[in-house]
């Protein structure tokens, strides 16, 4: 049996970037992808990421310079990104050709890399893991021996279902999008992301339309097992004038809604990026999150390899916690606030319309940091929103 220091289980950006890391600093490593299928994303990404992670620019499609967000009235504002002068966008990609290139950087750094469908972890009382994956349905499973395992297969992972306790209850947000070809430029500005908070659209989420050059992703999320997803996407292309638009792909999936109160087995097994609950709660952010949080896993997997202490698996998420983890906490508890019905939304959007608000907004999307340079303003911002919360209430 073939063995490695580490399989890393899902070759999406979180896994990509493990498999890269961990080859990088000279460790056996095996990329195991089902392949197959186009992750499902709107492929909006912010500038650090493109800066912490050398990502070339032909991979950005798309540079949207201002975000559009239309409330239940129909009330629109318009918010430029670029409130610093250090020309601020939200870069979008396509995933078919961003994932891609991300595992074959992994391959360039070391990485072996194989397809085939993870299925489960046997022991067999020697060292390490056993990794059992098909390749196709009906042929012989294949085996390989890890001395760690990482889990980077997605919301609903496989390998968190199997060896993590609690994995089996993470909260989700099923979101459904459809590609489109770009109209002409005038029926669709390809340099603004269009954000609907209206409940008529998603119950308790939002709507997008998202410009990525010559195609757009249009989509909706809602956790209401009920709504009518497909529908509500439909109703925004009529509304907006993209229902004559040539339909590239219709296609939805999961995003996790909390990170996982534990990522490792304690033992040789770790969980990253969407397997670990890592998407940003309100905005549905994942992409970058998922290449830190597989940053902070191929780190820990590292000493680990190097220790043999399997506390160091612990790490990961300890590290990731700690310089994500209060904007998680905010942004959950806006979502909470914000998202529940259409009076709150409207005061929401109404509020996205305030300088001091924009100015805490973007720069902390764009470089994912709060930054405390300006206390007045926050202080401004939060008797603001104090208020709109007991207008709203009364
Ligand atoms: C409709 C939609 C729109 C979104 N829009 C955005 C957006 O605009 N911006 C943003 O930042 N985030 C967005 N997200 C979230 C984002 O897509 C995810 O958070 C991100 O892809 C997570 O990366 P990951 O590597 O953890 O998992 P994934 O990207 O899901 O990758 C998992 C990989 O594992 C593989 N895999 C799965 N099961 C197995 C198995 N059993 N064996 C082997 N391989 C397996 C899959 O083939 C896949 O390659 C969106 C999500 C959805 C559903």
């Amino acid at each position: 049996m073939t063995g490695y220091d580490c399989v890393v289980v899902g070759g999406g950006p979180s896994g990509a970037t493990a498999a890269t890391d961990l080859a990088a600093a000279g460790h056996r490593v095996l990329l195991l992808d089902r392949g197959g299928r186009i992750k499902p994303c709107g492929g909006a990404i912010p500038p650090r990421l493109i800066r912490d992670f050398a990502i070339p620019d032909h991979l950005i499609v798309g540079r949207a310079v201002a975000a559009r967000m239309v409330g239940p009235s129909d009330i629109s504002v318009d918010m430029p990104v670029d409130q610093t002068g250090e020309g601020g966008f939200v870069g979008m990609v396509d995933r078919e050709v961003f994932d891609e290139w991300l595992r074959a950087r992994a391959v360039a750094s070391g990485a072996e890399r194989r397809t085939g469908r993870f299925d489960r972890i046997e022991r067999d009382g020697v060292e390490g893991a056993i990794v059992v994956y098909g390749e196709r349905p009906g042929e012989p499973e294949q085996r390989v021996r890890a001395r760690c395992v990482i889990g980077a297969d997605g919301a609903r992972s496989r390998v968190a279902l199997t060896t993590l306790d609690g994995a089996e209850r993470m909260p989700c947000v099923f979101a459904y999008h459809e590609v489109i070809r770009s109209p002409a430029v005038d029926a669709l500005d390809r340099g603004r992301c269009d954000v609907f908070y209206q409940g008529s659209l998603s119950p308790d989420f939002y709507a997008w339309i998202f410009p990525h050059g010559d195609t757009a992703s249009v989509g909706v999320g809602s956790a209401n097992k009920g709504f009518a997803l497909r529908d509500a996407v439909g109703r925004l292309r009529a509304r907006e004038g993209l229902d004559g638009c040539e339909t590239i792909r219709r296609e939805g999936a999961p995003i996790p809604l909390k990170p996982l109160r534990r990522w490792d087995n304690g033992r040789d097994v770790l969980v990253t990026g969407d397997a670990a609950g890592v998407v940003a709660p309100a905005s549905g952010e994942g992409i970058y999150y998922a290449m830190a949080a597989g940053r902070e896993a191929a780190q820990a997997a590292g000493a680990f390899l190097i220790s043999g202490d399997a506390r160091a698996l612990r790490q990961a998420r300890r590290a990731f916690m700690r310089a994500h983890g209060r904007v998680f906490w905010i942004l959950g508890i806006m979502q909470h606030f914000w998202y529940r019905n259409d009076r709150r939304r409207e005061r929401f959007v109404t509020m996205c319309e305030d300088r001091d608000v924009q100015q805490l907004i973007w720069p902390a999307y764009m470089n994912k940091q709060l930054v405390y340079a300006r206390p007045i303003a926050y202080l401004r911002i939060f008797l603001k929103d104090m208020r709109h919360l007991l207008q709203t209430a009364g």
